[in-house]
């Protein structure tokens, strides 16, 4: 398995107390497939991604990335099994409003090292496998939802990640918008062998994934997405 979260409990303080985010959740997801967690909003959607992220580190249970246990690792290699191993799509696109569609992806390269030339060539073939082809020089403000969403995603992969994390890619999109988002998401899930997790409360757009979970008070399990439907 590419990423694989095992009993995993987040708990946060609230007050006195603590608020139980993951309550026990197991997650795998093998190269290739495309993983859907739908769930309302609240449910713990969002600080799973973090987990898996190796952005928060859990209450208890471990988180393996890319055959990498980071569980025991010191902070700054956490950092970079993140930065070499792991795509994050936020919700917010969080471009920089001064580039252009080229130079937000070159500025991901340039963090991590490496040669330019090779960086120019994957941003450009990056960008074209998003659709992109011909913005390359526009900037946030001048590119739709859409557009801005796809920069985004093609960000995300500019280091050659064997993971990829998505939070709510459709929220600020319309239908249809947001289901070609998806269905790209799927496209390059299969093309560069991907283990992908996608997080949603949208239920419309999920025929392209291969697998459903649900996320209901921070317990996940295996989707029915009707269920979810009921629950509202
Ligand atoms: P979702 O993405 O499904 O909306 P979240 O993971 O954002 O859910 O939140 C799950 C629960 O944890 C919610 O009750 C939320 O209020 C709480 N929560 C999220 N982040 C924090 C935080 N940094 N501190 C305290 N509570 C948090
Ligand atoms: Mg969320």
């Amino acid at each position: 398995m590419t990423l694989k979260l095992t009993d995993i409990v987040l708990t946060y303080p609230d007050g006195d107390r603590t608020l139980t985010a993951l309550d026990h959740v197991d997650l795998a997801v093998a190269p290739g497939e495309f993983t859907a967690v739908v769930g309302p909003s609240g449910s713990g959607k969002s600080s799973l991604l973090a987990v898996a992220a190796t952005l928060i580190t859990p209450t208890s249970g471990t988180v393996s990335v890319a055959g990498r246990e980071v569980s025991a690792m010191t902070q700054a290699a956490r950092t970079r099994v993140r930065r070499d191993h792991v795509g994050i799509v936020f919700q917010q696109a969080n471009l920089l409003p001064s580039l252009t569609a080229l130079d937000q992806l070159l500025v991901v390269a340039h963090l991590a090292g490496g040669s330019p030339r090779a960086a120019a060539a994957r941003a450009r073939e990056l960008l074209l496998s998003v659709d992109l082809c011909g913005k390359e020089h526009k900037r946030p403000h001048q590119m739709s939802g859409g557009e801005r969403q796809r920069v985004n995603i093609a960000r995300a992969l500019m280091n050659e990640p064997e993971v990829l994390l998505v939070d709510e890619p459709t929220s600020a999109l319309d239908h249809e918008r947001g289901e070609r988002v998806v269905s790209l998401l799927a496209e390059l899930t299969r093309r560069n062998d991907l283990a992908t997790v996608m997080v949603t409360h949208d239920l419309g757009s999920l025929s392209a994934v291969d697998m459903v979970l649900t996320m209901r008070d921070g317990r996940l399990t295996a989707g029915d997405i009707r269920g979810v439907h009921s629950a509202g």
